[in-house]
């Protein structure tokens, strides 16, 4: 094994594109990634936790948290406060373990600043606007006027899929995540990321 920083791999994507149950299966499938959690302002949907899906916060604690340095990236959306803690990405890249970013376009242009060098980014589409459509209805968990919201987000989003490293269309779910594992290994290869490079090289004698 070679000493190497970890990967920042960002998966951006219109909301129900598949973004969340690919997350779910790249953490399943590499043991080695671990997913950054949010922190939001907006509620908690059924079944989210704190701590696991986000760290849910007031807008005054979000606020204390941003103004002590406390986010690698903020981003507002619908309204509502999301953000990225700082200390648990950095410990982990030094570490050499992988961390995972489920974000929006905006987040993946200023953490790729914040992080120069550490972000592969990925960019997930759908099959079509109308597939889209039917997985934001089929999880039955917006109104109506917000699965509008997220589908005129979601095409300004689409918008900005060639900022990304990688464009992947979320057709077959298992080839998705097939793509996905291969391009986190080529990414843990990297020459830039060894930093074990020099000590690895002269133990090779
Ligand atoms: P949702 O409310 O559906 O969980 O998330 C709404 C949008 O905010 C999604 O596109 C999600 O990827 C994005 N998001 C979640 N956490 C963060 C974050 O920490 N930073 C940024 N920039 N976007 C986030």
């Amino acid at each position: 094994m070679i000493a190497r920083r970890g990967v920042c791999l960002v998966l951006a994507a219109p909301s129900g594109a598949g973004k969340s149950s690919l997350s779910r299966a790249m953490l399943e499938a590499e043991p080695g990634l671990a997913l950054s959690v949010s922190a939001t302002t907006r509620p908690p949907r059924p079944g989210e936790q704190e701590g696991v899906h986000y760290f849910f916060k007031s807008p005054e604690e979000f606020a204390a948290m941003e103004a002590a340095g406390g986010f690698l990236e903020t981003a507002e959306y619908l309204g509502r406060r999301y953000g990225t803690p700082r200390a648990p990405v950095e410990a982990a890249l030094a570490a050499g373990r992988d961390v995972l970013f489920d974000i929006d376009c905006q987040g993946h242009a200023l953490l790729r600043a914040a992080l120069p060098g550490d972000v592969v980014g990925v960019f997930l589409l759908p099959p079509s606007m109308a597939e889209l459509e039917r997985r934001l209805r089929a999880r039955g968990q917006d109104s109506e006027s917000e699965i509008a919201r997220r589908l005129a987000v979601g095409r300004a989003e689409i918008a900005r899929a060639g900022e990304f490293d990688h464009v992947v269309v979320n057709a077959v779910f298992e080839e998705t995540v097939a793509t996905l594992r291969a391009i986190l290994a080529a990414a843990r290869t990297a020459t830039a990321r060894l930093t074990g490079l020099p000590a690895a090289l002269a133990a090779l004698g």
